[in-house]
């Protein structure tokens, strides 16, 4: 049985006490809900993450960071390294997220580096790929997740490929409060999952957690998650909110 995921993306927001509250709201709201066996991740800025950590030990969430470098350590000036997530004990890295393929330019070469740099360390990397609008309107949105899929994450053997998450993020329904249908989710998902058995097997497809992400809210996660490939939510905007983040978790 493949794990049921959802994440908190929290990318740059939230002031110090902000996160403070937000994270022990969040825990003790968790204390009071049924799970159904769900994992809940929380990714807040990388400054926030041993904070994160001290309430995580006590309380039924993990913890994922939303960046590293990979390099261990060395002259790259701003960077963390996976290194320094495993000595926090962070669980979860998101990589390939489309703000930093934009804003960053990383390529799928480049988050194989950090794929790889992840795993070294037993740290889960949650795998971000989409499609662009253009993308989808010119029916090549097949084509673009399978190139992000197979460069970035297709070299790794099939021990290493188990300790994946993947998030299909139709770069469209980020942010935009325009979600996809759970048809379109659910067509993306099936795909990428045939994907994983056509290049490894079909039992470790079938063990591959993969979430949906953009836009997904407490009113529409119960549909995307009821679908039979989409394993729970990578979460942004309705992750800083303590009610609607908790009504996402419980939508299984
Ligand atoms: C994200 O940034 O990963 C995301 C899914 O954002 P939002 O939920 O705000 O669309």
């Amino acid at each position: 049985m493949r794990k049921k995921i959802v994440a908190g993306n929290w990318k740059m927001n939230k002031t110090f006490s902000e996160a403070e509250i937000l994270i022990t709201d969040i825990a003790d709201a968790l204390d009071e809900v049924d799970l159904k066996g769900a994992e809940i991740v929380l990714c807040p800025p990388a400054i926030y993450l041993e904070m994160a950590m001290d309430v995580a030990f006590e309380s039924n969430f993990k913890v994922g960071a939303q960046n590293i470098y990979p390099e261990d350590s060395g002259a790259f000036t701003g960077e963390i390294s996976p290194l320094m997530l495993k000595q926090l004990e962070v669980s979860y890295c998101i990589i390939g997220h489309s703000e930093r393929r934009k804003y960053f330019q990383e390529s799928n070469e480049f988050l194989q580096r950090k794929a790889d740099a992840l795993l070294r360390h037993k740290i889960t990397p949650i795998f971000c790929c989409g499609e662009v609008l253009p993308e989808r309107e010119s029916n090549k949105h097949f084509e673009v997740v399978k190139q992000q899929v197979e460069e970035s994450l297709f070299h790794l053997p099939v021990e290493a490929f188990k300790n994946v998450v993947i998030a299909y993020e139709p770069v469209w329904a980020i942010g935009t409060g325009v979600t996809a249908t759970k048809e379109q989710a659910q067509e993306m998902h099936a795909f990428i999952r045939g994907l994983i058995s056509k290049k490894y097997d079909e039992k470790t497809a079938a063990g591959t957690t993969i979430l949906y992400g953009g836009s997904c809210n407490g009113k529409n996660a119960r549909e995307l998650f009821s679908q039979p490939d989409v394993d729970g939510g990578l979460i942004g905007g309705a992750s800083l909110k303590t009610d609607e983040f908790i009504q996402i978790a419980t939508s299984f």
